[in-house]
């Protein structure tokens, strides 16, 4: 069996979110996130020795063990469920949270992010597909919530989320990050103040090129980086 090479895989999933974004006639940027969930140590400082700088975890007590070894040299997203009593451990250190997707998590880190006299950075997760096993809010439910979290003024909405269903159609993965695309403009439209809609997270190893296409400027990736999880 031969080794694979995290280099080289960052290497060819950097081409391929090129390819893509080409194909989508775009101009901006593709942020990748590294999903080092279930994934040692050395595979991430050699991830971060290919120049990336972001990596996701979906689990606070992963997430803080290893923001005491690697300190403040990558940064650190919260992709998965956040549950409302720890966000105290992981508060000071967080540079965004994707999965923000009830008003009293919201109000957790507003009053955690105040403590320490900072703002945190989220992202709205949103159930496109209506899965019942999902997290995040349904997509009629977004704009009243928005409506409550701008009274908050220690967390900042920087854009949307969402997690395509497990399936292979591509016609429903496009029309799940279709959905997010389009939620995003619909707010944006509205021109709330002191909320962006810079960040559309959404596509994974296996859709993250139709989720470029259809959109999406930050892709959360894990086995096309690091190969299999061992759980
Ligand atoms: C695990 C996970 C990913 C990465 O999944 P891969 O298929 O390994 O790329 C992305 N987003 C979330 C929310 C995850 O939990």
């Amino acid at each position: 069996m031969c080794k694979i090479s995290i280099k080289d895989n960052i290497v060819e999933i950097e081409n391929r979110i090129d390819q893509a974004i080409k194909r989508a006639d775009r101009e901006d940027k593709v942020t990748l996130v590294a999903v080092s969930k279930t994934q040692p140590i050395e595979k991430i400082i050699e991830a971060m020795n290919s120049d990336l700088l972001d990596i996701g975890e979906n689990k606070v007590q992963e997430l803080i063990d290893k923001m005491a070894i690697l300190n403040d040299r990558p940064r650190y997203h919260m992709i998965g469920h956040l549950q409302t009593n720890k966000v105290k451990y992981i508060a000071e250190r967080i540079h965004l949270i994707h999965s923000l997707d009830r008003m009293s998590l919201a109000a957790e880190l507003d009053k955690r992010a105040k403590v320490i006299n900072r703002s945190i950075d989220c992202l709205i997760q949103v159930n496109i597909s209506k899965e019942e096993t999902k997290f995040g809010l349904y997509k009629d439910d977004v704009i009243p919530f928005i409506e409550q979290v701008l009274a908050l003024s220690n967390i900042n909405i920087k854009g949307l989320m969402t997690i395509a269903p497990f399936v292979d159609d591509e016609k429903i993965l496009r029309e799940t990050f279709r959905g997010l695309y389009n939620l995003k403009e619909e707010i944006s439209r509205r021109n709330y103040k002191e909320l962006s809609m810079d960040i559309l997270s959404m596509g994974m190893t296996n859709d993250f090129e139709i989720a470029i296409e259809e959109g999406s400027n930050m892709i959360r990736v894990g086995t096309g980086i690091f190969g299999k999880r061992n759980y």
